[in-house]
């Protein structure tokens, strides 16, 4: 007969115990910063991954807050001793995960939501069976252009340039597990808090991996 004992076990074997891995990707002007940050303020089971790059900072980013900064030979040598959960190199600079942070926080039960390019995406799929991935993109094709522009800092030859990668990247929209139109802030936030609760509803698979 189920008793007190029973049902705890049941939980214990078929529940989750730890956070998912989240990938967040969109082309450019996808609005993924500010929707990965909305997310992270509003739901204190999500948590953001901070990468290192070995881009230069940009005004008002802050080392150890928006990225870790570091030199190229650095990056070189954390790839061989496998200190990435993920590596990409995107316009001509590296972008990677620390692995050891994210795994820290997934042992800890927390969502740890990763805003990374495309590749980094697919070594996410390929590598951690249970991650969660979500494609971003803008409501219209004219919606993406105008916010390209409204940024006012590209170039005609930049606009095109990043149109060219953005071709590029919705080309590997089918290899992720959901779509998010990011129309307004508050429903794409929605939908993502939506997909993970969902996610992490499933019942436990037979291995849990991290
Ligand atoms: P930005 O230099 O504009 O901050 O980022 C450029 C691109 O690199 C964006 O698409 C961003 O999502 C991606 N990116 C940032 N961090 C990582 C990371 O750790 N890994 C990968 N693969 N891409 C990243």
């Amino acid at each position: 007969m189920l008793n007190n004992k029973k049902f705890k076990a049941a939980l214990k074997k078929w529940g989750r115990k730890h956070g998912r891995l989240v990938v967040i990707s969109s082309p450019t002007a996808g609005g993924k910063t500010t929707v990965c940050a909305e997310l992270i303020r509003s739901d204190s089971s999500c948590v953001r991954s901070v990468s290192c790059t070995t881009r230069l900072p940009r005004k008002g980013e802050k080392n150890g807050v928006d990225y870790h900064f570091v030199s190229a030979k650095i990056f070189k040598e954390r790839i061989k001793e496998g200190f990435f959960l993920e590596w990409a190199r995107v316009h001509d600079s590296y972008y990677g995960t620390p692995r050891k942070y994210a795994e820290t926080l997934l042992r800890k039960g927390l969502n740890v939501i990763l805003t990374i390019d495309v590749k980094g995406g697919r070594q996410v799929k390929e590598n951690f069976k249970d991650a969660c991935l979500i494609f971003l993109l803008p409501p219209s094709f004219k919606e993406m252009l105008g916010r390209i522009k409204r940024r006012g800092t590209e170039s005609l030859e930049a606009v095109e340039l990043r149109l060219k990668t953005a071709e590029k990247e919705i080309k590997e929209l089918p290899a992720y597990g959901y779509l998010v139109i990011n129309d307004t802030l508050r429903e794409a936030v929605g939908s993502i808090k939506a997909i993970i609760k969902a996610e992490n509803s499933k019942l436990k698979p037979v291995k849990e991996e991290i």
